[in-house]
């Protein structure tokens, strides 16, 4: 882990760019799920395929929320519980031969760059098929997880709350997101909002 945070270090920007490529690709699998199955998208505010980013200065934490497929309890294990996946060894290895930190994407460990502006994470997941649950990892590779009974009900889809790094404060600032998501949302086909709470 530390070897990956650092290599990344110069480029930590990329960390949202990242978040928002997951949010879209679990809006798009709902979105393909729901051609031939409508009632899969449920109602009210389910149905809206779009992407929240919320900045809470006062806590210091910076959030990505999505209305797609959501993760299951076994997904959370699985897609983000061990640090030892195939795709992040070949990354390591890649980078220390010189390779592009631009690259995590590909290697399928884009989301594990959270690490490089976040040093506590929690992901909050609801998938149609499961309840909700919080899945909760410090940066030493260890994780938690449980049913959420703390937060409000997403209704489906994903939140994922990063717990800024002292240094990191800069993602707080509403400027500075702003011009990231207009950068990294180019090729993104949903709505991405930024919320920011009044100082
Ligand atoms: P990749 O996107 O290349 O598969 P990542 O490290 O970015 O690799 O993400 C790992 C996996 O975690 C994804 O494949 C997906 O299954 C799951 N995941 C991450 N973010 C989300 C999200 N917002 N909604 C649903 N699943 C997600
Ligand atoms: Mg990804």
């Amino acid at each position: 882990m530390d070897i990956l945070v650092n290599s990344l270090y110069s480029n930590k920007d990329i960390f949202l760019r990242e978040l928002i490529s997951n949010a879209s690709d679990a809006l798009d699998k709902i979105r393909f799920l729901s051609l031939t199955n409508k009632e899969i998208l449920g109602e009210g505010d389910n149905t809206k395929l779009e992407i929240q980013i919320n900045l809470d200065k006062e806590k210091k934490v910076l959030s990505i929320r999505d209305r797609g497929i959501g993760m299951t309890r076994e997904d959370l294990i699985k897609n983000l519980g061990t640090i030892a996946k195939s795709g992040t060894s070949a990354f390591v290895e890649k980078m220390h031969s010189g390779g592009d930190l631009n690259l995590i994407g590909q290697f399928g460990v884009g989301f594990y760059s959270v690490y490089l502006v976040a040093d506590y994470v929690e992901v909050i997941s609801k998938h149609n098929d499961d309840k909700q649950y919080i899945w909760e990892s410090k940066a030493d590779g260890s994780f938690a997880i449980s049913e959420d009974v703390w937060n409000e009900p997403l209704g489906r889809g994903t939140e994922i709350r990063l717990h800024l790094r002292e240094e990191a404060g800069e993602y707080l600032e509403e400027f500075k997101l702003k011009e990231l998501v207009k950068k990294y949302s180019e090729f993104i086909n949903f709505p991405i909002y930024i919320w920011a709470s009044k100082e």
